[in-house]
């Protein structure tokens, strides 16, 4: 399949489709959001006297994350939030780190936690994710609010998975009633993914490392939400014509000239001539993620206030 762009707009040309995909861009959306927050926030502070505070949990000085640090704590300060950086050594014990987080979860200034993955592979992460008080848990990866969201409840929702699903919504996508396949299973994305969408009453379909046969069940989708962490995986070929696809990847690789760039899990170049409408990596999905923890973090807030 040709990659290049003069092959994208014919291949689109020939089955009556768009020369080029729409993109579904997530800054946006993340800027028109900031804009509300910010003014709750300010009328937060003229309520209660006092702006939440966010703690994000760092174990280990080398995580990858420095980058996500950075965007979270940047949009913090958009919207008049206390971005807090917990720092905790590498070598500390799983207690230890439980320890700290039950001192987040008695501290009232602190609203919302959220836990910087991976791990250290000596810290159980199920022992951390069961420390966080779920009513604190804005990222939504406590058992309590990974129930809450199985049984069709209000809970928090884990970020990333529900930027996939809401940048399909703010973008006028119907979900009722369409074909839609997750690849991923994981339970901070692929797995919340696939029950918002059913929730969204879509027929899901949801694949894994052990699915035999990818690009059987990827063409068969009208929607196609991708988060395996696989730079690729998903080429045009594997695509029905028309499909709109969401990239949840976010994968670094070599930029062919000695430096690094961003891509997601889907072969942009091969798939645009295919798609509808996708997202791109950089800027798709990822800016809607914090946009919607820090909704989720007023909504803590305001829940914790209330309480008292
Ligand atoms: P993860 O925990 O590694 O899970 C990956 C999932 O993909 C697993 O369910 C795995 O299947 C499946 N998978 C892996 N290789 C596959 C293959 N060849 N075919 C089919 N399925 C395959 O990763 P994650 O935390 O869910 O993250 C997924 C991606 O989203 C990563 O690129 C991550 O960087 C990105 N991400 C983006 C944001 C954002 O804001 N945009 C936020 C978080 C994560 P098994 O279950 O069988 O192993």
């Amino acid at each position: 399949m040709s990659g290049g762009r003069d092959g994208a707009a014919l291949l689109n040309a020939d089955r009556g489709l768009a020369s080029e995909p729409r993109l579904l861009l997530g800054g946006p959306i993340a800027t028109e959001i900031r804009a509300g927050l910010a003014e709750d926030f300010a009328a937060f502070k003229a309520r209660w006297g006092k702006v939440p505070t966010l703690a994000i949990v760092l174990v280990g000085a080398d995580a990858p994350s420095a980058v996500y640090l950075q965007q979270i704590l940047r949009s913090c300060q958009k919207v008049g939030v206390d971005g807090r950086l917990v720092e905790i050594g590498g070598d500390v014990t799983p207690d230890a780190v439980c320890e700290q987080i039950e001192r987040l979860n008695a501290d009232p200034s602190v609203a919302g936690i959220i836990v910087q993955m991976p791990l250290p592979s000596h810290i159980s992460l199920r022992t951390v994710i069961d420390s966080i008080d779920p009513a604190k848990d804005i990222d939504g990866i406590h058992p309590r609010n990974a129930g809450l969201l199985s049984l069709g409840y209000d809970g928090f929702l884990p970020a990333t998975a529900q930027a996939s699903v809401e940048i399909l919504k703010r973008s006028g996508i119907e979900i009722a009633g369409k074909r839609v396949v997750v690849v991923g299973r994981s339970n901070v994305v692929g797995k919340p993914a696939a029950l918002l969408l059913i929730r969204e009453h879509g027929t899901v379909t949801v694949l894994h490392s052990r699915t035999r046969d990818l690009g059987h069940h990827t063409r068969d989708a009208e929607i196609l939400v991708v988060a395996a962490g696989k730079p690729g995986l998903i080429t045009g070929e594997m695509l029905s014509p028309g499909a709109v696809v969401v990239d949840v990847g976010i994968n670094v690789v070599p930029d062919g000239a000695g430096g690094e760039k961003l891509v997601g899990d889907v072969d942009f170049d091969s798939a645009r001539g295919v798609v509808s409408a996708i997202t791109p990596v950089p800027g798709g999905v990822g800016p809607l993620t914090n946009a919607l923890l820090l909704s989720h973090l007023l909504q803590a807030a305001t829940d914790q206030e209330a309480r008292r």
